[in-house]
């Protein structure tokens, strides 16, 4: 179907077994389980994975971590000249593997091109960030003295990432690292190996033409069994992890108790507050996409509108006039704005979570309903939903991971509207439309918005890369991308060199022998 056997052609997938002709140090090593996967698409086969098992993990690190030991003795510049070579394979294999994406996680396929296009994005600002690792230079207090800072590489960078964004979001964690002199093992989502495995085929070439051990990038297909390994493995030193914030509670504690460097992206209850002062124009296609992009499933996907109430009617008239008519369907389709989730679970939460929410006293105002018919046959197709609620509801505190829309009225100044918007556990994106300039710069004020991201006029989803990207609260406080994000991928060092002939002590001790 849309071609699909032609792409795994192109980006060298074999169907069968596809972890297996990556080329890895492991492949033809023990092969207990293997797992198929289906497009959320349609429900049909695309491949079928083999499963690492432990040794086949325990082998991977071996490989990553003989890799390190050539990778860091690379100069930076010229590490980034590997990227620079990844990033120009992406452009190559761009229309392929952002089809794969598109079918495999079931984006449609704009944004699975945009998937990959942030994954050359980033080539780009890491081959920049290559010349720039710098640290800071002080004055000594003691005379003939230097002082400074260096960044040094940290080793073997763990990359544990959700189904959502299953290329970019390594990509951003790997290029870094690359740079930084770090090697990688990165464990995808269970749900959306082959990209990933297409992926390590675009690296493998890139690494062999350069004459690079290919343990600088390595990929580990497994479930959260893998991940909870690699968690607790102390030869990794950092372990980056996206997805639930159930799942970043474990994996942070795991890598807390052997003090480890984890940095968490998690999930986010992103809110838009539409002020009495907000163009509504803009605002209204900002909610649109925020809220059912991805078909809600983006960790910024605006799940809460809080809107003043002299504009909630209306906000809410043109709502329910768009998403009636929203174009649902096959996500590579030509004019298709809203596909279809992960799986059916995934569907079978958006229910509960309607009906829930509604128990509480949510009012159900549109959508909501699972899609049948043709081209729906697989079940994993449903009609976006809006929902009147208070904020203090329990499933309004929660991130259901599907589009459903909640709106909210405040009727006072715009701090209710913050208080209502910082009133979550989670603290990722935020968003505030407004053209009164005592209400934007209150939001972006320490007595503003608690979230990662804040933005003016824009809506919560859909970040740049330049910016650092992460969230706080049970978003668990990580950064990632640009910026200075890059520090945490290596390892800092205090150096003092003395050229006198003296040896004065610090704090004018004095200690004569
Ligand atoms: P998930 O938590 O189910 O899985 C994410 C990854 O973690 C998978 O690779 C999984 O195998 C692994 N995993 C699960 N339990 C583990 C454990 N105990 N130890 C180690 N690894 C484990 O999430 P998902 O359903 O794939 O993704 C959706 C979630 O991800 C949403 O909550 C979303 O908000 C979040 N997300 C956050 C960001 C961000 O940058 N903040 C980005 C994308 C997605």
């Amino acid at each position: 179907p849309h071609g699909m056997q032609q792409v795994l052609r192109e980006l060298g997938i074999q169907a069968e077994n596809a972890a297996w002709s990556t080329g890895l140090a492991w492949g033809g090593a023990s092969n207990s389980r293997s797992k198929t996967i289906h497009s959320p698409a349609d429900g049909r086969r695309i491949g079928t994975v083999a499963l690492a098992t432990t040794e086949d993990y325990s082998h991977v690190v071996e490989t990553a971590q003989a890799a390190f030991k050539t990778w860091r003795t690379v100069p930076a510049p010229k590490r980034g000249e590997i990227v620079r070579q990844i990033g120009n394979k992406l452009r190559e294999y761009k229309e392929p593997l952002g089809k794969l994406v598109s079918y495999e996680m079931g984006k449609i396929l704009q944004e699975g091109l945009g998937e990959v296009q942030e994954m050359i994005d980033i080539c780009d600002f890491a081959v920049g960030l290559s010349r720039q690792l710098h640290g800071f230079t002080m004055h000594s207090e003691r005379p003939a003295h230097r002082m400074y800072e260096q960044y040094h590489p940290l080793g073997v960078v763990g990359i544990i990432s959700a189904f959502n964004f299953p290329v970019a979001v390594w990509s951003w964690n790997a290029m870094l690292a690359a740079v930084c002199g770090d090697v990688c093992i990165w464990k995808p989502s269970e749900k959306t190996p082959l990209t990933g495995v297409a992926v390590q085929h675009i690296l493998a070439d890139v690494l062999r033409e350069n004459e690079l051990p290919e343990g600088i990038f390595n990929l580990i297909i497994g479930d959260a069994e893998i991940g909870a390994q690699m968690a607790a493995d102390p030869r990794v030193p950092l372990v980056s992890a996206t997805g639930s914030t159930r799942m970043g509670k474990k994996v942070g504690e795991v890598v807390g108790a052997r003090l480890g460097r984890a940095l968490l992206e998690l999930g986010g209850n992103n809110a838009i507050i539409l002020t009495e002062h907000a163009d509504l124009d803009i605002a209204i296609r900002a909610i649109v996409f925020g809220a059912v992009g991805t078909a809600g499933q983006r960790c910024t996907t605006t799940r809460r509108v809080i809107i003043h109430e002299a504009v909630f009617e209306d906000v809410k008239a043109r709502l329910l006039k768009i998403y009636p008519s929203l174009p649902i369907g096959n996500p590579l389709q030509e004019g298709t704005l809203v596909g279809p989730l992960i799986d059916q679970d995934a569907v079978a939460a958006f229910t509960k979570a309607l009906a829930d929410v509604q128990a509480e006293g949510g009012k159900l105002l549109t959508g909501g309903e699972v899609l049948t018919g043709a081209g729906y046959e697989n079940g994993t197709y449903v009609k976006p939903a809006l929902v009147e609620v208070e904020n203090h509801y329990h499933m309004v505190q929660e991130e259901t991971f599907a589009p459903i829309l909640y709106l909210i009225k405040y009727s006072g100044g715009v701090e209710e509207a913050i208080e209502l918007q910082n009133g979550v556990r989670q603290g990722l994106s935020s968003a505030i439309f407004s053209l009164n300039m005592r209400e934007t710069e209150t939001y972006l004020s320490h007595t503003g918005s608690d979230c990662g991201i804040a933005n003016v006029n824009i809506g919560t989803s859909g970040a740049e890369i330049g910016g650092a990207f992460g969230g706080e609260k049970e978003t668990g406080g990580g950064r990632e991308s640009g910026s200075d994000a890059w520090r945490v991928y290596m390892r800092r060092q205090t150096n003092t060199i003395n050229y006198s002939t003296q040896l004065p002590l610090a704090q004018g001790i004095k200690f004569d022998v």
